[in-house]
């Protein structure tokens, strides 16, 4: 029987490491083997790690990856976009698994909360077959239905780069809308805010401000096109960056302000920096890193809409491959896989994001 490694979460903050498990010997219908290329460390990894969300464990993280398909099992003859597969293709793959029947599938429309969802990397524990459902692995096995895109024209460092962030991006710009003109204020300068930034800028937002840190970050959003940006490191007094904010808005505040820290005191200092009748999307939240204090008359008082929005779905997947496709060159989401890692070395990879050392971390297996 033919055995494949993986790096494995065997439980909440305890160090990754190298297991393993027997490969599929065959395949069932549907089902699709991939040899895995590169897998991303998002942001969300070191949530999980810290067991902000109830997931199973052991688990094999990982919910970014590009692979080459080794087996496709019997009826998998396209890609979701209806491109013909075929073994040695290049692929990646939308994480999520929707029932496509359930209350908020059918009847609200809101797939995103499906009744029944399912994410690779997040929610299969790997102690029993197929094990390999997460990206940080030598294989990936993708269960009947996943969301498959076969890669002509991108390459991997750009779809890693982009990652889930701007699938994020663009499902959470869909629900709070952007028009023509607006200012944009984008709290972080991660994966997911310079995802936000690129998303903005070609949504109609004439002036972007984003707020965040190391200066390295801060020097990609200047490549990705940030019209100003606001150092958290030179600016450590939140009540000076929505000056800051207000100042260079005319007086008012922003149109929109989007989220994209995951920290829970810059929900308060966010809803300060909106214009009055102005937006403020909460988008860097996926795990839920706790509560904080704020303050209800805030939204009140400046008539705020407060929006939130959860992961994305295969359709945003789909836009956000077109989009790179098609801007890619305007922003270099490649330059984001700053550091690069075996998959020995995945503890160190979910270490490097969890300080903010690498802009982002890859698995190279
Ligand atoms: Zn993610
Ligand atoms: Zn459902």
């Amino acid at each position: 029987m033919r055995t494949a490694k993986a790096a494995v979460m065997p439980d909440f903050h305890r160090p990754l490491e190298i297991r393993e498990y027997p490969l599929p010997e065959a395949l069932d219908p549907g089902m699709v083997l991939v040899r895995v290329e590169m897998a991303g460390i998002c942001g969300t990894d070191v949530h999980l790690w810290k067991g902000q969300l109830p997931i199973p464990r052991p688990l094999i993280l990982g919910h970014e990856t590009v692979g080459t398909i080794v087996k496709l099992g019997e009826g998998v003859t396209t890609d979701w976009t209806g491109v013909p597969l075929s073994e040695g293709d290049r692929v990646t793959w939308y994480a999520g698994r929707l029932c496509g029947q359930c209350f908020y599938c059918v009847r609200k429309r809101q797939p995103t909360r499906c009744l029944k969802r399912r994410a690779y990397g997040i929610t299969y524990a790997c102690d029993t077959p197929p094990h390999f459902l997460g990206g940080y692995a030598e294989y990936h096995v993708l269960l009947p239905g996943s969301a498959i895109f076969k890669l002509t024209d991108l390459s991997t460092e750009m779809v890693i780069g982009a990652g889930c962030a701007l699938n994020t991006a663009v499902h959470g710009i869909e629900r709070v809308g952007i028009s023509w003109g607006d200012i944009v204020v984008i709290q972080g300068s991660g994966p997911v805010g310079l995802a936000a930034l690129a998303v903005a800028k070609t949504a109609g937002a004439h002036l972007t401000i984003v707020i965040g840190g190391p200066a390295h970050r801060l020097e990609l959003a200047k490549q990705f096109g940030a019209d100003q940006t606001i150092s958290i490191e030179d600016v450590p007094d939140p009540g000076e960056r929505i000056e800051r904010v207000r100042s260079l808005s005319g007086g008012y505040g922003a149109d929109v302000v989007i989220e994209c820290v995951g920290i829970p005191s810059a929900v308060a200092e966010g809803w300060e920096m909106c214009r009055d009748g102005g937006k403020y999307l909460v988008l860097g939240h996926y795990g839920d890193a706790g509560p904080t204090a704020l303050n209800p008359h805030v939204i009140t008082r400046k008539q705020l809409t407060v929006y939130g929005s959860w992961a994305s779905e295969p359709r945003h997947m789909a836009m956000a491959l077109e989009f790179l496709r098609r801007a890619g060159d305007r922003f270099p989401f490649d330059r984001l896989v700053s550091h690069r890692f075996s998959l020995d070395r995945a503890a160190e990879a979910l270490e490097a994001t969890a300080r903010w050392t690498s802009i982002k971390s890859a698995i190279v297996p």
